[in-house]
């Protein structure tokens, strides 16, 4: 897709507050920006790539928890960490969840494809997805962006 400056604050921001509905009272959520506040991206990376992990998190915590959102930046690349305090994804799943319609969801509630349109959201930006333990337990995904004009 074409891509364009996005504010990365605003753009997580506005997701969230498109998914308030599915967070409730019951999931707090953190931000912690840190990073370069713009990057070169298209809208689909922050909206849709946010979105769903945003979606998941709330999925993994049906009685409550945690979400945080935090941003940093190297000279080569934008990363942005989205962590819960869910039960977290199984050390042999880790891969396994970026692979279209792996669901561990009750049929009907999940289509098993968020994770692999994010997957190849990324992927299009030359950036990476993955998945790592977070410190209490959870699930912490990692997507990390080259900076366009960075590298070859
Ligand atoms: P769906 O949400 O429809 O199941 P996804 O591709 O979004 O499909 O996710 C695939 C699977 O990855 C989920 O069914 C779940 O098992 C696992 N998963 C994703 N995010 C999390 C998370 N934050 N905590 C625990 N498991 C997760
Ligand atoms: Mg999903």
């Amino acid at each position: 897709g074409e891509r364009s400056l996005v504010n990365v604050p605003e753009a997580i921001e506005t997701v969230l507050s498109l998914i308030q509905h599915k967070l409730g009272t019951r999931i707090g959520v953190e931000t912690a920006f840190e990073g370069r506040p713009e990057i070169s991206c298209t809208p689909a990376l922050l909206n849709q790539v946010v979105m769903n992990i945003l979606g998941n998190a709330a999925d993994a915590m049906p009685e409550g928890g945690a979400i945080r959102v935090a941003t940093r930046s190297t000279p080569d690349s934008d990363v942005i960490r989205i962590s819960d305090t869910g039960p977290g994804i199984p050390e042999d799943l880790r891969e396994k969840i970026f692979e279209p319609f792996f669901t561990t969801k009750p049929v009907g509630s999940g289509t098993g494809l968020g994770l692999a349109i994010a997957y190849s959201v990324v992927q299009a930006h030359s950036g990476s997805l993955s998945v790592e333990a977070a410190p209490q337990g959870g699930a912490c995904f990692v997507i990390s962006i080259p900076r366009q004009d960075a590298g070859a």
